[in-house]
């Protein structure tokens, strides 16, 4: 009825009136428009009141004062609604208030008075819009995301799947919707795990984590997972919906990075690092059962020689070779560790007994005594190792290692290949040594050295020709302290390169004035180290240069060396020998007869004296095998052209005997204890 009305001409008057209380009275914003100018004619009350201008305002005002679209659109959108080509258009309207509202405007061409306007219903669509603008984004989002999502009903099935997802798992849509979310499954996680995470979905209606899943293509992968459930309005579960993103190669470097952090890269085992917490988680373990723990500190022997001889690759292959032979001799749940260089610890766990410890330790002894086969040498090597107990010998990682190294010191000291005990004896020596650092450090400045000389004397002539310079320390609080027990530790901290420095320097003075006054031909021999003789050691030009300072020629000085110097066959120790014999320097090998005593080595370092050790000459009686030895070294070294001294000589028989096979030198207590050098003018 309505219809026809507004649409039959006949009836304009009625009609105009309809529309005029349509216009008043409805809800819907609307405008009259006059397309040939743009001016808004007339507004109605629910426009005024969205727009916010009063009535007079809004009558006479300009379309764009509120459509914010550029003037040419506003014009061509009023010829297309005129001309019936469209429905409806969207706009941004501004209001009074300055704020902007998205409206769907629908407008149609009507006459009014013979005037053709436009008439528009505004709709406020802003809410509307925005909220599909963020289902947009949303579902962009979930396209776009490289984070996989998966939506999964309250029985497992994956209802919806994002492409992120797809790239992860392999699984397409097609492959994926429908099916349970366990065909992620791994066997490289607990078989729980997923009735776990649907336990703890059940309960909290979360759960975050980390998760090895399965890939289609049957590769396991490590995944960060978000699950959270949605509810419906009554309670129930509606969904899930799960986040997840691949973590795989993260957790690969992390586990690199801690590897490294943790691991010896050459042999594969614990490192130092590592090998505390182990020790430490030992302890604890230990306490709560009331076992043992024992810590074996394992050194290899002759490890440097094979490095400097074979080169540092071999060196390599073999500490592998004893890493994986240490390992086989203790039991899978025991740590066998290395700290650094040639030194390795092993951790023995829950001791009944500590036979087991001297099993194990000997087993390892004689796993390392086996040939290693270094590609085409054979290379043979032991190991010194101490042996400590937690918690008997000490409670704390720090003091069970000192002991433990401790024990193996005194097992090197005891010949090597062979494993000790920590004792607190061995404690005791330690500090000793300890305190013997900090005061040597104090003796060289504190001028508490020094030189004794021992004449050695000419066998045939019964003449005092040389003298042997040895060290002595007059200790403030201790007195007089052998070499024999402060040496080693100058080895050990390297002072002894300076107290040698200091005793070459003396000896040189020396000698130049017993040159002068006694004999031209003296000679003054000093012990060298084999620290000395290592790199940075000897400064040749400082000792050259003192010899001619003093104008004295290399021959007024014999440098003692010992044998495993020699087999020490590193470059640096032959050049620095040569480079004295090129000076005029003589070298005596001493103690001869105690370590290799290799020929090939007397004539390879152009050796001129051998000094026969003191233990073949304290037992020498006619007939002995002792006797033999040293006739034999006597005529061996005359047929290399090398004089022979014989240290120790404390009888007239010994140098009668001595005398008798033609050795050329003696030295020993028969002709004088080591005595200063003014004491040493009266015996000449
Ligand atoms: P060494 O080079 O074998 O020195 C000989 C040792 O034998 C000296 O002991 C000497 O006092 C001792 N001796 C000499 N005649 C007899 C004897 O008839 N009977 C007995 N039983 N012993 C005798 P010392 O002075 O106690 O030195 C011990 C070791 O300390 C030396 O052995 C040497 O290896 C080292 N040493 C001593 N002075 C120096 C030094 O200035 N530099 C270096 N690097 N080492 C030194
Ligand atoms: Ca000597
Ligand atoms: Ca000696």
């Amino acid at each position: 009825m309505l219809d026809a009305d507004l649409t039959t001409a006949p009836n304009r008057g009625v009609e105009e009136d309809l529309f005029r209380q349509l216009f008043r009275r409805h809800s819907s914003i609307m405008l009259l428009i006059d397309p040939a100018t743009g001016i808004i004619v007339d507004a109605n009350p629910a426009a005024i009141a969205f727009y916010g201008y009063p009535h007079s305002l809004i009558r006479g005002m300009h379309i764009s004062k509120v459509n914010t679209q550029p003037g040419h659109e506003i014009r061509s959108g009023m010829h297309e609604a005129l001309d019936d080509q469209r429905k409806f258009f969207i706009f941004r309207h501004r209001l009074a208030s300055g704020d902007m509202r998205t409206v769907e405007v629908h407008s149609s061409a009507i006459d009014i008075g013979n005037r053709p306007l436009l008439f528009s219903i505004v709709f406020d669509v802003t809410e509307r819009e925005r909220v599909h603008d963020s289902l947009r984004l949303a579902s962009l989002v979930y396209q776009k995301s490289s984070e996989a999502m998966s939506v999964i009903d309250s029985n497992g099935i994956i209802v919806n799947i994002n492409p992120a997802f797809t790239e992860i798992t392999g699984y397409t849509e097609a492959q994926a919707i429908g099916r349970n979310i366990r065909i992620l499954e791994s066997p490289r996680e607990r078989p729980d795990a997923f009735t776990r995470i649907g336990q703890a979905m059940a309960r909290n209606g979360r759960w975050q984590g980390q998760l090895w899943c399965r890939r289609k293509c049957g590769q396991d992968f490590l995944l960060s997972l978000k699950l959270n459930s949605i509810y419906q309005p009554d309670g129930k579960i509606q969904c899930n919906v799960g986040l997840f993103s691949d973590i795989t190669k993260k957790h690969e470097t992390d586990e690199l990075v801690w590897r490294q952090a943790n691991f010896d890269t050459l042999t594969g085992l614990p490192n130092r690092s590592m090998f505390h917490d182990r020790l430490q988680q030992a302890m604890f373990k230990a306490n709560r059962g009331r076992q043992q723990v024992a810590l074996l500190f394992l050194d290899l022997d002759f490890f440097k020689e094979v490095n400097d001889t074979l080169g540092h690759s071999m060196g390599d292959r073999l500490l592998q070779e004893a890493a994986r032979r240490v390992r086989s001799c203790v039991r899978e749940t025991d740590t066998v560790a290395r700290l650094g260089g040639d030194e390795f610890t092993v951790i023995l766990e829950e001791l009944s007994d500590t036979r087991s410890v001297e099993r194990a330790a000997g087993d390892i002894l004689q796993a390392l005594a086996e040939p290693f086969h270094l590609g085409t040498e054979q290379v043979y090597i032991s190991a010194s190792i101490g042996i400590t107990f937690y918690p008997a010998d000490g409670r704390e990682t720090d003091t069970l290692l000192k002991n433990a190294d401790q024990a193996m010191y005194a097992s090197k000291a005891q010949g090597r290949n062979r494993y000790s005990y920590f004792t607190t004896s061995m404690q005791e020596a330690a500090q000793m040594r300890k305190r013997l650092v900090t005061d040597l450090r104090i003796a060289l400045h504190e001028k508490q050295f020094r030189v004794y000389y021992q004449p050695i004397i000419d066998l045939t002539s019964g003449r005092i020709c040389k003298a042997e310079a040895l060290i002595r320390w007059q200790h403030p609080v201790r007195g007089l302290i052998s070499p024999a027990e402060f040496i080693p530790v100058a080895e050990e901290t390297g002072m002894i390169v300076e107290l040698g420095e200091w005793i070459f320097r003396q000896a040189a003075r020396q000698v130049g004035a017993w040159r002068l006054r006694h004999d031209p031909a003296f000679q003054i021999s000093v012990n060298v180290s084999p620290v000395q003789l290592q790199s940075e050691g000897i400064n040749h030009e400082s000792w050259l240069g003192c010899l001619e300072s003093l104008q004295l020629p290399g021959q007024s000085v014999v440098v003692e060396i010992t044998e495993g110097m020699l087999m020490d066959s590193s470059r640096g120790v032959s050049s620095q020998l040569l480079r004295f014999r090129d000076n005029g320097v003589q070298a005596a090998l001493d103690d001869f007869g105690t370590g290799y005593s290799s020929l090939s080595y007397l004539k390879k370092f152009d050796i001129d004296y051998i000094k026969i050790d003191k233990s073949f000459v304290q037992n020498l009686s006619p007939g002995s095998d002792d006797m033999a030895l040293c006739d034999a070294i006597i005529v061996m070294a005359h047929k290399l052209g090398i004089k022979v001294v014989a240290e120790g000589v404390e009888t007239e028989s010994q140098r009668r005997l001595l005398a008798a096979s033609k050795c050329d030198f003696a030295q020993g207590y028969l002709f004088s204890r080591p005595v200063p050098a003014e004491e040493f003018e009266h015996l000449f």
